[in-house]
């Protein structure tokens, strides 16, 4: 079974020129979810993780999965507003403007073993914003984790020294 058959692409969506990777497909076929899980929990070679973290919306999938297989905790990181209790921010850059995310402040413990999970790694720097809100926290990073990684974009340049994985590179 190859992952790839279960990633969509689709044109100019959610706007014109943009080539959208779509993994409706992989989280509606029971084996390929199965098997995508599988490898994402290969890619992190027995490390111990306390909690995972998952990014909205498309990281919550499998980082719930992921959370679940390791016996770790899963911290969700929202959008602006969407987080009941006490948070901290960290914006970001878009093509145009800033947007931000949010964690909750209780979520990480000093010296907590965090893996950060995402469903595509583009141009990196949600994933930087996610890294330092689990940084001011006092999270240690482990790996941050993507289904799929569009090398092209240099993401993981960005987010360096923290280890990046990808199940699948572009
Ligand atoms: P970045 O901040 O690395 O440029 O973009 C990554 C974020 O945008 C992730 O949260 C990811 O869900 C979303 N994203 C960007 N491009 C795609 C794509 O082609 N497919 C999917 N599913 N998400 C994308």
């Amino acid at each position: 079974m190859q992952l790839e058959n279960y990633i969509r692409d689709i044109q100019d969506f959610p706007k014109e020129g943009i080539l959208f990777k779509d993994i409706t497909p992989l989280l509606l076929h029971p084996e390929a979810r199965a098997k995508c899980l599988d490898a994402l929990v290969d890619l992190l070679d027995q490390q111990p993780i306390d909690k995972v973290v998952g990014v909205e919306s498309r990281g919550f999938f499998f980082g719930t999965l992921l959370a679940d297989r390791l016996g770790a905790g899963f911290i969700p990181v929202r959008k602006p507003n969407k987080l009941p209790y006490a948070t901290i921010s960290a914006s970001y850059a878009l093509e145009y403007g800033t947007d931000s995310l949010e964690i909750h402040t209780d979520a990480i413990q000093p010296g907590d073993r965090i893996l950060i999970h995402d469903d595509v790694l583009a141009t990196g720097g949600t994933a930087k914003a996610v890294c330092e809100l689990v940084e001011r926290l006092g999270g240690t990073i482990v790996q941050c984790s993507f289904l799929m990684e569009l090398s092209f974009l240099n993401g993981s340049e960005k987010l360096k020294p923290h280890p990046v994985a990808a199940v699948l590179t572009y």
